[in-house]
């Protein structure tokens, strides 16, 4: 792929994706409508590169999508854009079927329309790459079983069942259309720019501040979790090397009980920091009520990617978080202004002089 669009690529793992490809000489164009979850200073490394064009836009604007994807002559699409927050698809899930589901299959029209205009041999190496998540299959027991490619849909939230009918959309275009699409599922992401309504950003920022830490339940349950730039490389070889029609899942054989993570967050910043009035921070967990339809344990198989695409993850998860720890100490101006505004569903503050001065559409 010479020429990407990358469509959510002012959030969490977009913005990795963005600066990868960018990295490997890529002309990478970076659409994103900027919700509440969608930060332009998460993409400062790249903002000004010759070979990236940030475009403040939606992914249902067939107009604007389809413009761009001719002007460019886009050869693929990593479509990252979503709603993301499961809490929020519990509150308020129309926002989601609107975004993950209908802007799915508006982005996929434009896209089918654009390969249909396309030139041999570039509609043959036109790629729809749609990143996706593992919590499509559902629950898992806590103490067997993995997800495979092969492993049924079980959606359990509003947000999962949102992202599984998008896959289901995407396969749909590909065996109706013959679209060339290809899918990953992959486990959480933990890392750099991770948005702080999420678990382990969360506890990190309310264990430096030494506010109370929310656990749901017991904090028995299981994520498997995967670091954004081993996410971000798999994504490009699945782009790149990925067999048209098929589905990658991609883990990092890093399981941990929420409660786990939390505590390991909790002594990383005690050795940083210093304890708190004398007491370790681990005092600060509190057991709240369960999610509803809160699934016990996710976990990856990524044979597949593994042995097809040569891919391996680069980063363990004990380094990967301390890691992770010390971005959060020394980037305070990414997250305080975003902790400031409260991330309550309005859109952050991107300056007009911020955009003006962007490489935008
Ligand atoms: P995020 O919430 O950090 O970012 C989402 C981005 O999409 C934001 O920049 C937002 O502004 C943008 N966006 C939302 N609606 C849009 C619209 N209608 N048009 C254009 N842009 C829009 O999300 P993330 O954690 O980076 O996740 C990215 C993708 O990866 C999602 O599709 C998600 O389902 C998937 N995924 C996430 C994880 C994870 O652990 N975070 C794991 C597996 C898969």
């Amino acid at each position: 792929m010479r020429t990407v669009l990358v469509t959510g690529g002012a959030g969490f793992i977009g913005s990795a994706v963005c600066r990868l490809l960018v990295g490997q000489g890529r002309r990478v164009i970076c659409l994103d409508s900027l919700t509440y979850a969608g930060n332009l200073s998460t993409l400062d490394s790249v903002l000004h590169a010759p070979n990236f064009r940030f475009v403040h836009a939606d992914i249902g604007d067939i107009a604007t999508v389809a413009a761009l994807l001719r002007e460019e002559s886009v050869d693929g699409i990593m479509h990252l854009a979503a709603e993301t927050h499961v809490d929020r698809s519990i509150d308020s899930p129309a926002a989601f079927v609107e975004t993950n589901v209908v802007g799915t299959v508006r982005l996929l029209d434009a896209a089918l329309d654009h390969w249909r205009a396309l030139p041999d041999p570039a509609r043959a190496g036109f790629r729809f790459h749609h990143v996706s998540t593992d919590e499509v299959f559902g629950d898992l027991p806590l103490d067997s079983g993995v997800f495979t490619e092969d492993t049924a849909y079980a959606p359990s939230s509003p947000y999962s069942a949102s992202k599984a009918a998008s896959d289901h959309f995407v396969r749909a275009w590909h065996e109706t259309y013959g679209l060339p699409v290809v899918l990953s599922n992959c486990s959480n992401n933990y890392g750099p720019y991770h948005f702080p309504e999420k678990l382990i950003p969360l506890t990190i920022l309310g264990a430096i501040h030494g506010e109370p830490l929310p656990v749901y339940g017991s904090g028995a349950n299981v994520r498997d979790w995967l670091h954004v730039e081993d996410h971000a490389e798999a994504l490009a070889r699945v782009i790149d090397g990925g067999t048209p029609g098929e589905t990658y899942l991609i883990g990092g054989r890093a399981e941990r009980s929420n409660l786990l993570v939390v505590e390991a967050i909790c002594d990383l910043i005690d050795i940083r920091l210093g304890l708190l009035g004398g007491r370790p921070r681990r005092d600060l967990i509190r057991f709240v009520a369960d999610r509803p339809g809160h699934d016990r344990r996710y976990a990856i198989d990524p044979s597949k990617i593994e042995r097809e695409l040569g891919w391996r993850p680069a980063h363990d998860f004990t380094t990967g978080l301390i890691h992770t720890v010390d971005w959060y100490l020394t980037n305070r101006a990414w997250w305080e202004p975003i902790r400031a505004s409260r991330y309550a569903g309005e859109r952050l503050g991107v300056s007009a002089a911020r955009l003006a001065n962007a490489n935008q559409g």
